[in-house]
């Protein structure tokens, strides 16, 4: 890899022999193979012993989870915040694991909508609970610094099933608590997140 960033460098017209730049090219692999290390995650073992049988029926919630993402159109950053919600049937994820779950699939190349679907799908095929609600709100980075459409640099994104799907009030009941209710689009557009990064651009 190092050898490419160096391709790289001189290829923007840069002197990699500079020496400010000697050591990029190390620095950026580092940074770079953090910034993919979801790839190489395995969920069982980040949620390892994390699992709890529980008689517990209420809402889940775990907000403003940090998150920081790179866009697969431009492998530049997107990031801001992950909401989750869940109500259990029989088992709960201990609350430490949930923002390690969003690490796994934030660390990827990504693009909003499905990284806001992978997470609802794990946490719906982990616990199989009554439902599960994630909303992401997210600035683009590829979007503000490149000066396109700077009013869409910041998306949100949905992905409500089972009860938060079909029940308005659960969903309602949600988004209340993480003080979305008006940002989110509305019940019949739940599955058609906002275009967060225009590919074509
Ligand atoms: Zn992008």
């Amino acid at each position: 890899m190092q050898e490419l960033i160096r391709k790289l460098l001189a290829e923007l017209d840069e002197d990699p022999n500079r020496e400010g730049l000697l050591d990029t090219p190390k620095r950026v692999e580092k940074a770079l193979k953090f910034l993919t290390s979801g790839y190489r995650a395995d969920i069982d073992s980040v949620l390892n012993n994390a699992l709890f049988t529980v008689d517990y029926s209420e809402m889940v919630i775990v907000k403003d989870i940090d998150f920081y993402s790179l866009c697969e159109h431009h492998l530049l950053p997107f990031f801001g915040k992950c909401h989750i919600a869940y109500i259990p049937t029989t088992k709960v994820i201990g609350l430490s694991k949930i923002p390690r779950l969003v690490d796994v699939f934030s660390r990827r190349l990504q693009v909003q909508e499905r990284l806001t679907n992978e997470i609802a799908d794990t946490i719906s095929e982990k616990i199989a609970p009554l439902g599960v609600a994630v909303v992401i709100e997210a600035t683009h980075l590829c979007m503000s610094m490149r000066g396109v459409e700077k009013q869409n640099s910041f998306a949100v994104t949905s992905a409500m099933l089972g009860a938060f799907r079909n029940n308005a009030r659960t969903r309602m009941e949600f988004l209340e608590l993480i003080k979305l209710r008006g940002a989110v689009p509305g019940p019949r557009d739940w599955a058609m997140a906002t275009e967060a990064c225009v590919e074509q651009d």
